[in-house]
């Protein structure tokens, strides 16, 4: 019913438009409805611009063109930083996730990670939903061909069938679809994705602005169908419980039918037919020119590159409750069909599986992001913004987050106002934007925990804490959202608070049944707090003993985290403190650094090249020493000086 009233609502005003010859000038029109575009439009839409969504195909609008999950570790950190900004990611994996897992739950609390394995229909529809919501927020179906560019500014675009759309600002989200090039064995044809059409026509206009353009290469595994599985074989994983939600405040309410997930491996027979075809690979035949990600390599590359190991898990992964396919996460290739499915035998459980899709790889452009200013509009064009794969990066979660800020960014743009910054003292966010601005992006870049320096400060359960104060600022979110985060930070305090001055004694301790989780049973008093920083005890361990008995699981892990590594959090934000000062001390743009004595020439050409934001982004470009960036900040200061005395 939402598929045929999204199309029903598009084709509606498809045909106004061409009876229009498309009049109206909308303030921003985003290109492409993947996650980068939907988050782009959405946000815009939300703070009050008039938007556009142009894409190929309405049908695709959220479309997971590889693995039906949301999140992973690092990965959900943004999908909460997303849903904190009043985002749709975390809502919709939350309609449409049918086996949650947390991630590395045994660890520390920064790198835990929430996942959904997510009904790729439900994901799909539940986008369409929100983004049908927004009035403000209209939808074409067309491919976009060229822009108009006048003056080195944007001032619209022209689709395939020859309409010209105006407007002040564009937001290109293309993914893969630029000069789009798939790999199956020796075949290869032109494509975005399987099934869709490649948008060459725009690759060969953007290869003509002052850009940098690279190709990379990303792949996927073949589809199977479920019925010619024999599950009996496999190990069953499933979901967590108490079940945890993707969004923020969210209930497991929301979550439809739950289902296991299965999990089976290679074999050294595998491994045998994989090396004996490994020729045959357009990785290592020759064919594919472009850099693919190292973290998520095919299995003829798992297997050349990790000889000593005979084994390699498959999670076996439901494409969805109704849906017939299964995808085998794990296993990406693009060796020739014949030789996917007779490797797909070889492994237990798959003996008898067919390939419904076979897997293979895509090459396309990508635009170098060291040539986006951090609010990711381009250097060289005023009013043009990049956001997602366009970039350089994989992961749906990785492109939302860049269509999220883009989206904010081009209205602030409109409105002339300076571009809202994410940090990396404050996200995930800021951490990808500046490691994509500053260090460009040489391979497919994804989030890892271990590329933030302040983990225990940017955890997934504090997200609305960081962020949620700016996303209301900004317009980004409703007043009750931003009256319910009011009284969860309240509560928060409210418990902590209770921790920290209650005290109870080893009696009451042993009435609470703690003695069952303690390894050493204390034998004096002790604050709940301290108790609760004893590594074996959970926060829900001490219901018994809480005023009302514990409280919601988001509020509980935020009071768990927060008492339990008080120290290390302290020893964070008193470094944060410390270096803020430089990292946020902003470089103007039309900074002069052929007045600063005592650069280097190489020290020279890379600023200039980078024309770093801020100090701490300049601190970040390789080979950049620490006495380089004293000169400049020497510099940056007195040109801050003498703007101020003017
Ligand atoms: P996309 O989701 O690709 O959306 C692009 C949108 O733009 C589409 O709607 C398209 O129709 C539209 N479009 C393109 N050109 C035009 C035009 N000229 N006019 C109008 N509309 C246009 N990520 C991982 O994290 N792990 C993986 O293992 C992984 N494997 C992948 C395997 C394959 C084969 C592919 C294709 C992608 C894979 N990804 C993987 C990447 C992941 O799908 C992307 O990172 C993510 O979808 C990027 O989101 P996006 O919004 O930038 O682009």
């Amino acid at each position: 019913m939402d598929d045929l009233n999204t199309i029903r609502k598009a084709k509606k005003m498809n045909q106004n438009m061409h009876k229009a010859r498309i009049k109206r000038k909308y303030d921003i029109i985003v290109v492409g409805g993947g996650h980068a575009g939907v988050e782009a439009a959405w946000a815009a839409g939300r703070m009050g611009a008039q938007v556009l969504l142009v894409t190929q195909n309405l049908a695709g609008l959220g479309q997971m063109s590889c693995n039906p999950a949301i999140g992973g570790i690092g990965k959900t950190h943004l999908v909460r930083e997303i849903d904190a900004m009043g985002g749709v990611m975390a809502r919709a994996a939350d309609e449409a996730g049918i086996h949650f897992r947390v991630l590395n739950s045994t660890k520390g609390p920064a790198v835990r990670a929430t996942r959904a394995q997510a009904d790729r229909d439900l994901y799909k529809q539940a986008i369409k939903r929100r983004l049908m919501a927004c009035e403000r927020v209209h939808l074409l179906q067309q491919t976009v061909d060229d822009l108009i560019i006048k003056h080195n500014c944007v001032r619209g675009v022209v689709t395939g069938n020859g309409l010209t759309l105006r407007t002040p600002v564009v937001i290109l989200t293309t993914g893969t679809f630029l000069g789009g090039l798939i790999h199956l064995g020796e075949q290869r044809w032109s494509a975005g994705r399987a099934g869709d059409v490649a948008a060459n026509a725009l690759a060969r206009r953007l290869r003509a602005l002052p850009l940098r353009v690279g190709r990379l290469k990303t792949g996927t595994p073949p589809r199977l169908d479920k019925h010619s599985i024999d599950f009996a074989r496999l190990q069953v994983q499933p979901g967590d419980q108490p079940r945890p939600t993707m969004q923020l405040d969210g209930s497991p309410d929301v979550h439809p039918q739950q289902v296991c997930c299965h999990i089976t491996a290679t074999n050294a027979r595998t491994h045998r037919l994989v090396l004996a075809n490994k020729h045959r690979s357009p990785i290592f035949g020759g064919a594919v020119k472009g850099t693919g990600p190292r973290y998520c390599p095919s299995i003829e590359d798992k297997i050349s590159r990790f000889a000593d190991r005979d084994s390699h898990r498959i999670f076996v992964e439901p494409e969805g409750l109704t849906s017939a396919e299964i995808y085998p996460n794990g296993i990406s290739t693009s060796l020739p069909r014949e030789v996917q499915q007779r490797f797909i035998n070889s492994i237990v459980g798959f003996e008898q599986a067919r390939i419904t899709q076979p897997g293979y790889a895509i090459e396309y452009d990508y635009f170098d992001p060291r040539d986006l200013h951090p609010s990711l509009q381009t250097r060289v064009i005023k009013g043009l913004f990049f956001a997602g794969q366009i970039n350089g990066t994989t992961g749906y979660e990785e492109a939302a987050a860049q269509g999220l800020l883009a989206g904010i960014n081009a209205v602030l743009h409109l409105q002339k106002k300076a571009p809202w910054l994410a940090r990396r003292t404050n996200s995930y966010m800021g951490v990808m934007i500046d490691d994509l601005t500053t260090q460009g992006a040489p391979e497919p870049y994804r989030l890892f925990t271990s590329r933030a320096e302040y983990r225990l400060l940017l955890r997934e359960d504090n997200a609305d804490a960081r962020l949620r104060p700016d996303a209301h600022k900004l317009g980004l979110i409703d007043d009750q959202t931003w009256q319910a985060f009011r009284r969860k930070m309240r509560r928060v305090e409210r418990e902590l608070d209770f921790l920290n001055t209650t005290v109870i004694k080893p009696a009451a301790m042993r009435a609470a049944g703690l003695d069952a989780v303690l390894d050493a049973p204390p034998s004096s008093a002790l604050r709940l707090a301290d108790l609760l920083r004893r590594p074996q005890v959970r926060y829900r361990d001490l219901a018994a003993l809480l005023p009302d008995g514990g409280s919601d699981m988001h509020v509980a892990a935020q009071v768990e985290a927060t008492v339990k590594y008080a120290g290390y959090i302290d020893r964070q934000l008193a470094e944060v403190k410390k270096m803020k000062a430089q990292e946020e001390r902003t470089i103007p743009t039309d900074f002069d650094y052929d007045a600063v004595h005592g650069l280097s020439a190489e020290a020279l050409t890379k600023l200039k090249a980078a024309a770093p934001p801020t100090l701490g982004a300049a601190s970040r470009l390789p080979g950049l020493t620490p006495a380089a960036i004293s000169v400049l900040s020497v510099y940056v200061h007195k040109a801050e000086a003498a703007r101020a005395s003017v």
